[in-house]
């Protein structure tokens, strides 16, 4: 892989980011409606984003949130390592480390599942928020698409192509009337993901619902951290929190099933009714092709983001001692568009 020559001198080098202090919540998982404790810890450099099932054997609970780990899209992504250990529903998770800019973070979880929360990424942008981010020392580096690739499966799309931000442009088609037809692009790049994109929650069919309970699954499910659709109506008393929250959802699912990419990426992924599955395979299909993409240091990100102060490494740090073990709730109002 070769460093983009093109954009060399031109474009101010990104610096990888963590967490400034560690950062904890509790909830129950979605599917098996474990109660779980789940913290978040500042890591170096270069390492990435990794898991640690802290309730399994040391040495064989490390997993790498990485598109080569996903051992499970079917309603969630849910990754493994070779040890057989498994963290599930990291999807509004990544979404949030990823549009916030946390590069370097270990997650130390007691349980198989990523806490629910509201059923948004909203929860997981506020405790980074609430601790802020630390600058390192290595220069944040991204997989910049070179030329376009796409695939087709039982119906739903997905492609990629070469821009110089990450761009995301979802569409999605339901015979219920409650959702239709919704479209929306969104420059992951650019500030925005915060107040425009975060607090879309998941969302189901009521029939479904009942299906996935009836076969053990969708435990912690309620109305309280998913939107349910009954027909043509919406269930939830309060409505929606966006017009078109359910793509926005969408959009919030791919941030963070790209983010499995191991970078942020520069280009544009558009997507017509896909989900986890293809999200990951087209990771694979990209990431497989060595013409098809490179590693580059340059980016015109220099936004990125964020509303999340970065501390430099002398500056004092705010506690984040409040945060430990109190399940957060957020008052989440409808958002100013
Ligand atoms: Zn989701």
């Amino acid at each position: 892989m070769v460093s983009d020559q093109k954009n060399a001198d031109t474009q101010p080098l990104v610096m990888q980011q963590t967490l400034a202090s560690e950062v904890s919540c509790m909830g129950v998982g979605l599917h098996s409606g474990a109660q779980v404790t789940l913290t978040l810890q500042p890591a170096p450099a270069n390492s990435g984003i990794v898991f640690v099932r802290n309730d399994l054997e040391e040495g064989a609970n490390e997993i790498l949130a990485d598109y080569r780990s996903v051992c499970d899209t079917l309603l969630c992504t849910k990754i493994s390592n070779d040890h057989g250990a498994s963290v599930g529903t990291i999807e509004h998770l990544m979404a949030a480390l990823s549009a916030m800019g946390v590069d370097n973070v270990r997650i130390e979880i007691n349980g198989p599942e990523v806490p629910i929360m509201d059923g948004s990424s909203a929860p997981f942008v506020f405790l980074i928020e609430s601790v802020g981010l630390q600058t390192q020392d290595q220069p944040r580096r991204f997989i910049k698409v070179l030329k376009p690739v796409s695939l087709e499966h039982e119906g739903k799309t997905v492609s990629l192509a070469p821009a110089d931000d990450f761009i995301i442009d979802f569409s999605i088609e339901f015979a219920s009337e409650a959702i239709g037809h919704q479209q929306i692009k969104f420059d992951v790049s650019a500030s925005g993901f915060k107040n425009r994109y975060s607090k879309a929650r998941t969302f189901g069919f009521l029939q479904e619902v009942e299906y996935l309970r009836s076969k053990g699954l969708a435990r912690g499910g309620s109305l309280d951290n998913a939107v349910v659709v009954d027909g043509d109506r919406v269930l939830n008393e309060t409505g929606l929190r966006y017009s078109d929250e359910f793509v926005r959802h969408k959009v919030l699912d791919a941030v963070g099933d790209l983010y499995l990419a191991g970078a942020r990426l520069l280009g544009c992924f558009t997507a017509h009714k896909a989900g986890h599955q293809l999200n990951n395979m087209i990771l694979h299909d990209l990431l497989a092709d060595e013409s098809a993409w490179c590693w580059t240091t340059q980016a015109a990100e220099t936004r990125d983001v964020s509303n999340v102060i970065a501390f430099p490494s002398s500056r004092t740090r705010p506690s984040a001692t409040n945060m430990g073990g109190e399940r957060v709730s957020l008052a989440v109002a409808s958002p100013a568009e």
